[in-house]
């Protein structure tokens, strides 16, 4: 039998805390990281943007919490919004209003506990509009823990390591999945996969939401075989370093009626 004491990986990681661990911790700010399940390409795995979400948060929380802060990570929420993808298979979701309700609830529940900083940390660009419109819900309500949410954080040196545009399954989260969890990149399916063109070029400067089957037909777009572990760690390890900096500052500023503001 083993000597060894069963400690959790990091204090702060609540998935392996105990009741009496958290007790003593007695956590200053939570993290919620927001991933989702979803088609990235013939070459990424579904579970991509909860793998980079989740790895940014352990990262940045682990080296808050060496540097004195008192942050909770919570488990990251793998279903979230994708109705722009719903041409394609199995790509979850849950709606706009629901996904502000687990928003907002967990938001409650934080406050419930005696945690009155919540971060919102998002790996999918199907969530902001949610995210955004629970702000404002919460702001509306009593009892409500200041929330923000975040991409993380670029450090003021950060320099992008990316030389193809992508907003899906392209050079940047390829590289970021080199980096995690390489054995899910299929190398030998890495292409520059196309873009659909708009029939109103005016609309590059509108909001409106994009089918993804349409944009991206091959569920993902751009040139992936510039990608390397060296520039998802680049990446990664750069927007982690500025979010352990707001965890900090978050968990040693005072809180009173008057927070964020002195
Ligand atoms: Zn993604």
């Amino acid at each position: 039998m083993s000597s060894e004491k069963s400690v959790p990986a990091f204090p702060g990681l609540l998935e392996e805390m105990t009741l009496d661990e958290v007790r003593a911790f007695n956590p200053e700010v939570v993290v919620v990281p927001l991933g989702s399940t979803e088609p990235h390409g013939p070459h990424l795995p579904y579970g991509t943007d909860t793998f980079q979400v989740t790895r940014l948060c352990r990262l940045a929380v682990e080296r808050a919490n060496r540097d004195g802060a008192r942050a909770l990570l919570y488990p990251t929420l793998s279903i979230t919004n994708n109705a722009n993808f719903r041409a394609f298979p199995f790509a979850l979701r849950i709606g706009v209003r629901t996904l502000m309700s687990v928003l907002t609830d967990i938001a409650s529940q934080c406050w419930h506990d005696g945690v009155r900083k919540l971060v919102y940390v998002n790996g999918h660009g199907g969530n902001p509009a949610a995210l955004d419109a629970a702000l404002r819900e919460m702001a509306a309500q009593d009892d409500m823990p200041f929330a923000c949410w975040t991409w993380g954080i670029p450090p003021e040196d950060y320099t992008d390591p990316f030389e193809h545009f992508s907003d899906h399954a392209g050079e940047k989260e390829t590289s970021q999945m080199l980096w995690i969890r390489p054995e899910l990149v299929r190398t030998d399916k890495l292409t520059d996969n196309p873009f659909g063109e708009l029939r109103v070029s005016s609309l590059q400067k509108v909001s409106f939401v994009r089918p993804w089957h349409l944009y991206v037909p091959a569920s993902a777009g751009g040139e992936t075989r510039k990608a390397t572990a060296a520039k998802g760690e680049t990446f990664i390890t750069g927007y982690a370093e500025g979010l352990s900096r707001l965890l900090l500052e978050l968990s040693q500023a005072e809180y009173n009626d008057r927070f964020p503001y002195t």
